[in-house]
């Protein structure tokens, strides 16, 4: 494959946009480095690149593409809210028709927030837990991704009792010192972070099914032990499903295992690929956000008619009959077909997948935490990246990241892909 236009465009890129990237992952840094594929443009389930190389994306733009690209529904309504104004600073109709939309497909939101992005609504629901409860800290699970704002880049301190130190540059110890993060999957471990701190937890921070190294589901049990602990210590449950909502079920996670967090956090797949995040949960707790509480949270694109219009039109794509069944049907297809090929080629690797998504683990053995998943083959997995991408095959550029299948994947599309698998695995076996 020829890839000089994309070489080309990164040297540009380097010049003027610091990495060349506008965000960190998209520069191949978890693959060992090299120049960033450019996409020229999109349509189902694939790309074209600047080269006119033809690729079957998984990356579905780290999770919020479920509908294909350029899917004509969203685009229509996209184009529709174009050419009546994108931005109004007045509340709309289709504010309120989406807010009624999410409470419907997700009943622990008793009222709702619009905002613009992941980080922001998960960002807000600290705050919130923060000024509910009049306490300060955070329980978060390691590995686990919840944006990038200062109070959640912090990595685990010694021990699960322990306080967290920072995770990036520029974020002060008095931050990192309100955060204690435990191993997810670990029952015992939480038990004890709440024990030390369980008077002073504000809220526990959870990814309900894991999205940021790899898909990984709860164990039996986990969520609900999680509620009640948090829940006696004075504590609030917040969820993140800014990957998991609409991802699994036409809902969230919650309803997956039927357990009901105090708030929750959205984004990707609810703005239909549009800038998008949003955050609700009981009404007791959401009466704090400004106007009508002390807790404040504003945005001059919040709830922007262009958002709202692909949002919904997305959602209303995702109520067609058998969609999930279908990205169900493709996953186990994919995931059956990938386990079948490495195996022929003794190839050690692990699959997690739930409905349409899944990863794919280099190394052996289950892998239900992030320390297992670290440990897993880095260099084996950028070897199958690249061997793949060589193929026409886009996968997110690390083994810590989901493929996401869309409803505009065809059967011929996975078998296309498994092909691709076993020439990889051999070329790897050799
Ligand atoms: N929470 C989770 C679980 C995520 O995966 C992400 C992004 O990948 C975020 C929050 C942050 O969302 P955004 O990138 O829209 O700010």
């Amino acid at each position: 494959m020829d890839f000089s236009k994309s070489k080309e465009l990164h040297n540009e890129a380097l010049e003027h946009i610091v990495g060349g990237v506008n965000s960190p992952s998209r520069a191949y840094k978890g693959v060992g480095g090299g120049t960033p594929v450019y996409m020229e443009h999109a349509k189902g389930a694939y790309f074209w690149d600047v080269d006119g190389n033809k690729y079957i994306d998984y990356l579905g733009a780290y999770g919020p593409i479920i509908t294909g690209h350029a899917h004509p529904h969203i685009a229509e309504a996209i184009s529709y809210a174009a050419k009546n104004g994108v931005l109004y600073g007045t509340p709309t109709r289709l504010e309120n028709k989406f807010a009624k939309i999410l409470k419907q497909a997700i009943p622990s939101l008793e009222k709702v927030r619009f905002v613009n992005s992941g980080t922001e609504a998960v960002m807000t629901t600290v705050r919130v837990a923060r000024a509910y409860t009049g306490r300060n800290k955070l329980i978060k699970f390691s590995g686990c991704y919840h944006g990038h704002f200062d109070s959640v880049l912090v990595e685990a301190g010694s021990g699960p009792a322990t306080l967290g130190t920072p995770d990036s540059a520029g974020i002060p110890e008095s931050v990192a010192s309100d955060v204690i993060t435990v191993p997810f999957n670990d029952l015992e471990a939480f038990k004890a972070a709440m024990e030390r701190w369980g008077n002073q937890i504000a809220g526990v921070l959870v990814e309900p099914i894991v999205g940021n190294f790899g898909i990984v589901e709860p164990e039996a049990g986990f969520l609900q032990a999680v509620n009640t602990i948090t829940h006696d210590a004075g504590a609030l449950v917040i969820y993140d499903e800014v990957i998991t909502a609409f991802r699994f079920t036409y809902g969230s996670a919650q309803q997956v295992y039927g357990i009901e967090p105090d708030m929750t956090a959205m984004g990707k797949i609810i703005g239909g690929g549009l800038p998008i995040g949003a955050y609700g949960g009981r009404k007791d707790i959401m009466e704090q956000v400004a106007p009508l509480g002390p807790a404040y949270q504003a945005g001059t694109m919040a709830g922007n008619p262009a958002s709202m219009a692909a949002g919904i039109a997305c959602l209303e794509v995702l109520q067609d009959v058998g969609v999930y069944e279908k990205l169900n049907d493709l996953g186990k297809r994919l995931e059956e077909g990938i386990l079948n090929q490495a195996s022929q080629y003794d190839i050690p690797i692990s699959v997690n997948r739930l409905c349409g998504a899944l990863t794919v683990y280099f190394g052996s053995g289950r892998i239900s935490n992030y320390e297992q998943a670290e440990a897993s083959d880095g260099d084996a997995f950028a070897e199958f990246f690249r061997l793949m991408l060589e193929q026409g095959i886009n996968l997110a550029p690390s083994k810590f990241e989901a493929w996401f299948l869309t409803t505009e994947h065809t059967e011929a599309d996975i078998d296309q892909t498994i092909e691709a698998a076993g020439k990889a695995f051999r070329t790897m076996a050799s």
